[in-house]
């Protein structure tokens, strides 16, 4: 080996360390009911560092899954194929119960339970996640057909990742899509096209086409289409009950900016049979329940990626020297990494907060049902629009090293737009906040008390919160993006403020929440006197020695 080949001041491989020793997150998921999950989050976040899980997610990235239309004979067979990867990772996930194991399971903090499994599995690859959050989130849209909810629950639950094309009935484990988007439109699915026209026995046939399904290879779909008395919500196997083939054609597959792992197809239906969900013409109040549902994972699998990327970040800063100092002791590096820090656990502790809400609401509490609805759509808008450039900001931590695919920050830099789209994108989940706020007034009502246990706590909080308090009182459309971020950022504080660490609340409220300019716009702007190593300490991995 010639002389300059010689490796120094490169930090060691991230492998072999447990995603779940996260102060933020274990706390959270104590306070809210689910301590008793605690050791299987740590089994399941030392798989998720584990170089095996490492592999199984740049695998599943690298070889993405093909589509094929048809055989070798013509005959349409519309299966998508995956690398050997996706499978394991997607066998994890379902063996864990991130899917939709807690509608099943009566212990308090059920759903809590799945956030933390949800959050620190999804370390090892993003895209694997969509069938599990879309399977998680059919559930309360399902029951609107109790017969449907009988009949299919308990195998969308099961723990059991059963891959591949047969009747739904006759497997050991389902897995759902949702099917709503088409070209003219995504936002607006009132504008759909897609006829459902009644075919006898409770069964509709669908023809039109849809822009976007994700998880094609799904054994169920909630599906909107129109039926004679509007736009209603259906429940669509890919394979009938018979065996045959569902009219179902998967027409070609996106080639995405990142989730690569996933397939996100273009799909025809060609009078396809399917079931009616809900009532005719209450198409989008059922599926909004869907949707709702994988909200929560928007900000859930945002806060895994903001943690993945401020990890990674710290672990290099750790290890690699420049200018005859530990870059992470630079005082500039330090501020960076502290704010990426605090960034993360800001919204770890909004996420665990909404999965508590969600849990609760699933139990019959309404004081949550209603904090949730406003809260969730305030949160998911804010901390997705902060995703992109919290990943730009981390992966330019490792400089050049950080650009290069194999580093894993590219990954999650073309992840990170994602979340702001799909569910609601920005001012969608902006103008839903607006709406609940105005025409729901328990859940203001909610979201205010929530924010009044931090009152007194912190000037600064109080401060941001009567701000808040006065643009709620005049809301108008096109402040729904500053209202939407206001209520997050007084929500991320009063929950800082209340249950943090000292020194993250302290300078969250410092440069968030401040009247005072103190705070630039861009990562690494935080006022002199932060306590930076203890919040940098809080982000910096332990590796087995
Ligand atoms: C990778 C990927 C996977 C997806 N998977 C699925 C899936 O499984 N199932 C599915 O049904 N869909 C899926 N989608 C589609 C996604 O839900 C839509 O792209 C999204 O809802 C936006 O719809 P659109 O693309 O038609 O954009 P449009 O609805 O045309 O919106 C364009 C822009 O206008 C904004 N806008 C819309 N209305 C307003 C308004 N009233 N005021 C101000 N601004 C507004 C939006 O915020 C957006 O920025 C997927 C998308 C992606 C990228």
């Amino acid at each position: 080996m010639p002389p300059t080949h010689e490796v120094f001041n490169q930090p060691p491989a991230l492998a072999g360390h447990d995603v779940a020793a996260d102060p933020a997150m274990l706390d959270a998921l104590r306070r809210e009911g689910a301590g008793w999950a605690e050791a299987g989050v740590r089994e399941l976040g030392r798989r998720a560092g584990s170089a095996q899980a490492q592999e199984w997610g740049r695998q599943a990235n690298e070889h993405p899954p093909a589509l094929r239309t048809y055989d070798r004979f013509g005959h349409r067979v519309d299966e998508v194929e995956f690398h050997p990867a996706w499978h394991s990772l997607m066998t994890v996930a379902v063996q864990h119960g991130l899917h939709a194991a807690p509608w099943r399971d009566e212990r308090p903090g059920a759903h809590v339970a799945r956030a933390a499994g949800f959050y620190v599995w999804g370390a090892a690859d993003a895209g694997h996640c969509c069938p599990i959050s879309m399977t998680y989130a059919i559930v309360p849209a399902l029951r609107h057909a109790p017969s449907l909810a009988a009949r299919f629950e308990s195998l969308l639950a099961a723990r059991e990742y059963d891959f591949g094309l047969r009747p739904p009935d006759g497997k050991t484990g389902l897995l759902a899509g949702m099917s709503m988007t088409e070209k003219q439109g995504g936002s607006d699915v009132r504008a759909n096209t897609t006829r459902a026209v009644p075919a006898g026995n409770g069964l509709y046939s669908l023809t039109g086409h849809k822009w976007f399904t994700s998880a094609p290879m799904g054994d169920l779909f909630m599906v909107l289409a129109q039926a004679p008395g509007g736009l209603s919500c259906f429940l669509l196997p890919r394979v009938l009950p018979d065996g045959s083939r569902n009219g179902m054609h998967l027409q070609r597959l996106k080639d995405k900016l990142g989730n690569r792992s996933n397939a996100s197809a273009e799909v025809e239906y060609d009078e396809a049979a399917a079931w009616l969900v809900g009532e005719e013409g209450r198409g989008v109040r059922t599926i909004i329940e869907m949707v709702n549902m994988t909200r929560l994972d928007c900000v859930l699998g945002t806060a895994t990626g903001m943690r993945a990327g401020v990890t990674l970040a710290a672990h290099h800063a750790a290890n690699r020297t420049a200018f005859g100092r530990k870059l992470a002791d630079q005082p500039l590096m330090a501020s960076v990494l502290a704010d990426l820090a605090i960034e993360s656990e800001a919204t770890t502790v909004a996420a665990f907060r909404l999965a508590g809400a969600t849990d609760r609401a699933a139990g019959g509490d309404q004081q949550e049902a209603a904090f949730r609805r406003l809260a969730l759509a305030a949160t998911k808008y804010w901390v997705c629009k902060r995703a992109p450039a919290h990943a730009a900001e981390a992966l330019e931590c490792l400089g050049g090293n950080g650009y290069v695919e194999e580093s894993g920050m590219p990954r999650l830099y073309r992840e990170a737009p994602l979340a702001s789209i799909w569910e609601g994108s920005g001012n969608v989940a902006a103008l839903d906040a607006l709406r609940a706020l105005t025409r729901q007034p328990e859940t203001a009502e909610a979201f205010f008390a929530e924010l009044d246990q931090a009152a007194g706590a912190d000037r600064r909080l109080d401060q941001a919160i009567a701000r808040l308090r006065k643009e709620v009182s005049d809301p108008a459309e096109e402040r729904a993006r500053y209202l939407a971020e206001a209520m997050a950022l007084a929500l991320q504080g009063a929950l800082l403020v209340r249950y943090g660490h000292p020194a993250v609340a302290g300078a969250f409220a410092a440069s968030r929440l401040g009247d005072d300019p103190a705070w630039g716009h861009a990562y690494g702007t935080l006022p002199s006197g932060t306590d930076t190593a203890a919040i940098i300490g809080r982000a910096t991995p332990e590796i087995p020695g």
